[in-house]
């Protein structure tokens, strides 16, 4: 087994093989996916273990049936929350890469969760502003947010629309490896997260917490 690499401005290798040794399980067909993907171009772009693991955590704590994944890559985070659902659950997952989506639907159609998981092909702003046009406001129980930074923000507002009440969003990347602490960056990406951290923190519509795994967590409960 190839031992994940720390993808953590906080954990040092070291202890990044500690917390994977003593947290960590993860299923085979999760591992071999992750080797997989380490091996291609972007493999920065896939979650951490410790991160799939704690979705597919929540989505059992929410009773979750209904998800939304807003950027899919090789499928690792919608394969874990799959496999966390009941049979009956289903996933609407938004990407815009047919070439790194067709990893993930191998892998999904090898565990048994095809049929759980509707891939939408295109911007997922565009997937999102469809769902509440088809009346799907306030049905979804989870959400990942992983796609485009400079959209982060509709993301947001949109996924919070789509969330019930009591529902969960998790956003990826809010640390994005330490760069929103500099001020000097003033780059679109930077500063999409940056303007969002400091919304969400005063948003009065959730409740949040950081989980400071991977490139940082934020995970926001519906009121
Ligand atoms: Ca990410």
């Amino acid at each position: 087994m190839t031992p994940p690499r720390s993808k953590s401005i906080l954990f040092d290798d070291a202890f990044y093989a500690y917390l994977v040794d003593h947290w960590v399980r993860e299923p085979d067909l999760l591992r071999r996916l992750r080797e997989e993907t380490d091996a291609m171009p972007n493999a920065g772009m896939q979650i951490g273990p410790e991160q799939g693991q704690l979705m597919g955590l929540l989505v059992k704590l929410l009773g979750a049936r209904r998800c939304l994944e807003v950027g899919v890559f090789t499928g690792y985070s919608s394969l874990a929350v799959a496999l966390a659902m009941p049979s009956d659950g289903c996933i609407v997952a938004c990407d815009v890469s047919d070439e790194y989506t067709s990893v993930a639907r191998r892998y999904w159609a090898e565990a048994g969760v095809a049929d759980r998981i509707a891939l939408h092909l295109g911007p997922a702003v565009e997937t999102l502003r469809t769902l509440l046009e088809q009346g799907q406001a306030g049905t979804y129980d989870f959400a990942f947010v992983d796609a485009n930074k400079g959209d982060y923000d509709a993301y947001y507002e949109m996924g919070l629309k789509l969330l019930r009440p009591g529902g969960a969003m998790l956003i990826d990347n809010v640390f994005w490896h330490g760069r929103v602490l500099d001020e000097a960056d003033q780059s679109d990406d930077v500063r999409a997260i940056r303007d969002l951290n400091a919304k969400v923190r005063a948003d009065e519509r959730v409740d949040l917490a950081v989980v400071p795994i991977c490139d940082g967590v934020t995970l926001v409960r519906k009121r």
